[in-house]
């Protein structure tokens, strides 16, 4: 057992997590990418999606939103815009926001202007951030239905 690594969760308005975890795996832009006691510094752009972290042998998931991350001194630092435990997330605002991007991006024609093609990246990125609050809410829901 190669022992813990502080995992420090901070969003704009709270503290979302300051405990001691076996391992954690962070949404990064071109995959995920996973960390262990006493990994070397390093930093990190966050991708929207899932955070799994492992605390006292229980694997445990948060959405994140953009952020970033770095590891120094055994101390993991998550900075995101926004933070959810399954418990938190309201799956009826998730599944609107997943439409209302959907239309957004299915009224993108070819030879947008920069103003229209810089909307498109916005809804795509709230589309990306409702998938994944959706999949947290659902793997939540198994489970709440396993225990
Ligand atoms: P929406 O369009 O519904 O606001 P969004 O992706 O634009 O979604 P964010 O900018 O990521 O929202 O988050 C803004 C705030 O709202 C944050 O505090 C975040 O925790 C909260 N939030 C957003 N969507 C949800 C949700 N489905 N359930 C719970 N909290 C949410």
């Amino acid at each position: 057992m190669a022992g813990t690594l502080t995992l420090r969760v901070i969003t704009p308005t709270r503290i979302v997590l300051d405990e001691p975890v076996e391992s954690v795996r962070i949404p990064v832009l071109d995959g995920s990418l996973g960390v262990l006691p006493r990994h070397a510094p390093m930093v990190a752009a966050l991708g929207a999606g899932l955070l799994h972290y492992k605390s006292n042998g229980v694997e445990k998931v948060l959405f994140v939103s953009e952020g970033f991350a770095d590891v120094r001194d055994n101390v993991m630092r998550v900075v995101t815009e926004a933070c959810e435990p399954s418990t938190d997330i309201d799956e009826k605002r998730a599944r609107a926001a997943e439409a209302r991007a959907r239309e957004r991006l299915a009224q993108r024609g070819k030879g947008m202007t920069g103003e229209q093609a810089i909307d498109a990246l916005r809804a795509e990125a709230a589309l990306r951030r409702a998938l994944m609050r959706l999949k947290v809410f659902e793997y939540g829901s198994r489970e709440r239905v396993r225990t």
